[in-house]
């Protein structure tokens, strides 16, 4: 009986391997267009017919082929791009495994249509069933790459292909990537249905604003971080922009772009504040590194890349996507606008009576606290808003009409109703006033310094980094072999729980323990620790300082958390709702 085992034949094997790489149109179009970017060109087509299963074509005006080179370039790890193995750690291209076009050739058949800027005449080189022609081609300097009738040859290959209208979707999103990380590049992408053409652009924000359209641009900011071993820029949702799939988030590393399985997760956390369940923020992101730092080497289709230092890079996109809402959410630069746009409506202040507006919101008298529980402000404190009434008026635009919910201060302020979280927004300003006197420290000594025991795990942290400690304002030591003695405290942070602060701030710590973090670690905790709770009785005048803060465009309106903790209605709203 005859054996049953058989090794196969070379082509067949070279077909088997050709569908891993080449997984279906949208992999051959990505090739192409690679190939095109890395010979220089920049005007690039690609059009497609039957979503690229029935013909694919790639045209260029990069530097073309020689005619002794392109039968090398169907061969197998043929490449001019890398010489040696060492080249890898370095790579300024796309390609770099001379093994795409092999296996289009193994899958395909495949005509190229080239013409090196060197030479009169070009070349045509046809492949099929591993076999290629070579004539001439009178054309222009550049490349054209003609796939046609794709795994005509391996029929197996095509049933792990999706509907037409899915891999046309893929291919739209390849060649769309491409154009965003090369906006300096005129694309071209033709179906049966349609043209799609994105002309040159002097900048990666122009591009953008090509491939998602104004209105959503508008809807985004557009934000860079710059470190000494890297950058990350890119568009970013305005919180009030959500989606509901994650369909924008894309992350390009060195113009490549990257599948990177928790860039969703670190966009997720960096909006949890904003974004409700199932809503996810866009972010377009565009990574620069030292190619060093990166390995491309991992996935034959280069879709996914190594960071070496991917904690680094986490933390770059999470303050990248931070420093963008924080920017929507100073109050210059948004809740403010608003009213200076409603200007001829404004209602100012001063055109009320002092006791008109004091009676309408707060109260003229002692007894109306309790007749009105919505603005709970005791006796004195209305009294108080009597006095400082006048003065306040006069220097600022805006009324302070009290506490309610023993949560948040009410501040109206021309046509619009504030709520300020005041215990979010007291966590803020002392935490910027922490941050502030990194080197100028106003300390106060505490009466009785208090000595903590803590679990050995927070105890190390905190003594790792006791400097830190210091520098923010703290008098603190290691007390014995648990135990940590605080002696005294900024004084910006007053009263302060020191066994909940330290816990808390060696867990913030642990949590991002990059240096430059651990001062933002320190000064959220004891922010947070001190700042005034919910239920706190403030007088006028506290509220006064906290209104004024708000208010001063110094301060970023978000908790160092994260949280927003300004919200406002405007006179139109209350218009809506009472249908006026
Ligand atoms: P790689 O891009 O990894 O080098 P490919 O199989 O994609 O491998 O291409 C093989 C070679 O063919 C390239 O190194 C390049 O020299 C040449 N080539 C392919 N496409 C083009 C093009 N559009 N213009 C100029 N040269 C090309
Ligand atoms: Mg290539």
């Amino acid at each position: 009986m005859a054996g049953k085992i058989k090794v196969l034949p070379d082509d067949v094997k070279s077909r088997i391997s050709a569908g891993e790489v080449v997984e279906g149109p949208a992999s051959v179009v990505k090739e192409l267009i690679e190939n095109a970017l890395d010979a220089g060109a920049n005007d690039i087509s690609v059009s497609l017919l039957q979503s690229g299963m029935k013909r694919i074509v790639v045209t260029d005006n990069g530097e073309g082929m020689l005619r002794e080179d392109a039968p090398l370039a169907v061969m197998d790890h043929a490449t001019s791009k890398i010489a040696d193995v060492y080249d890898i750690q370095s790579i300024g291209t796309y390609g770099f495994r001379g093994e795409a076009l092999a296996c289009v050739a193994a899958v395909a058949r495949l005509t190229i249509l080239t013409r090196h800027k060197s030479e009169a005449i070009g070349t045509k080189l046809i492949v099929e069933n591993g076999k290629a022609t070579v004539a001439d081609y009178a054309g222009a300097v550049g490349t054209t790459i003609i796939v046609e009738d794709l795994f005509y040859n391996v029929p197996a290959r095509k049933k792990f292909l999706k509907s037409l209208s899915t891999e046309l979707r893929y291919c739209r999103s390849v060649f769309t990537n491409a154009a965003l990380a090369n906006p300096q590049v005129s694309f071209v992408l033709t179906t049966e249905q349609r043209r799609h053409e994105l002309s040159r652009c002097d900048t990666p924000q122009e591009r953008l604003s090509q491939v998602y359209g104004k209105t959503t641009t508008e809807r985004c900011c557009f934000e860079e971080l710059r470190d000494l071993q890297a950058s990350v820029w890119g568009m970013l949702s305005k919180p009030d922009y959500l989606l509901a799939s994650r369909s924008m988030q894309q992350l390009f590393v060195n113009g490549r772009p990257v599948e990177y399985r928790y860039l969703s997760f670190l966009l997720s956390k960096a909006y949890e504040a904003v974004a409700p369940k199932g809503m996810y923020p866009a972010a377009v992101l565009f990574l620069t590194i030292d190619p060093a730092l990166t390995d491309v080497n991992v996935h034959p289709a280069k879709r996914e890349i190594k960071l070496f230092d991917s904690k680094y890079i986490d933390s770059l996109i999470m303050h990248v996507a931070r420093k963008a809402l924080d920017k929507v959410h100073t109050i210059n630069d948004n809740l403010l606008r608003q009213v200076q746009f409603n200007k001829e409506h404004t209602l100012e202040p001063e055109q009320t009576s002092s006791a008109e507006g004091i009676g309408r919101y707060g109260g003229g008298t002692a007894n109306t606290s309790a007749e009105n529980p919505l603005f709970p402000m005791g006796a004195n404190i209305v009294r108080e808003a009597e006095q400082f009434y006048k003065a306040v008026s006069a220097a600022t635009d805006y009324l302070v009409l009290g506490q309610i919910f023993d949560t948040y201060i009410l501040v109206q302020k021309k046509t619009e109703l504030f709520f300020i979280d005041f215990h979010a927004a007291h966590e803020r300003f002392i935490y910027d006033e922490l941050k502030k006197r990194e080197e100028a420290i106003d300390r106060q000594e505490l009466l009785f310094p208090a000595t903590i025991d803590l679990p050995s795990e927070y105890f190390f942290i905190i003594a790792d980094n006791l400097d830190c400690f210091t520098k923010i304002g703290f008098d603190i030591d290691t007390f014995s072999e648990n135990s940590i003695i605080v002696r005294a405290a900024p004084a910006v942070v007053g009263r302060i729980d020191e066994k909940a602060f330290l816990i808390e701030a060696a867990d913030n710590i642990k949590q991002n323990n990059a240096p430059e973090n651990v001062f933002d670690a320190i000064a959220a905790s004891a922010a947070c620790h001190s700042a005034n709770r919910a239920g706190d009785v403030m007088t006028l005048r506290d509220m006064e300082d906290l209104a004024a803060k708000v208010f001063s465009g110094e301060h970023e309106l978000r908790c160092p958390h994260g949280r927003p903790f300004v919200h406002a209605i405007t006179k139109e709203d209350l218009e809506r709702i009472f249908k006026r």
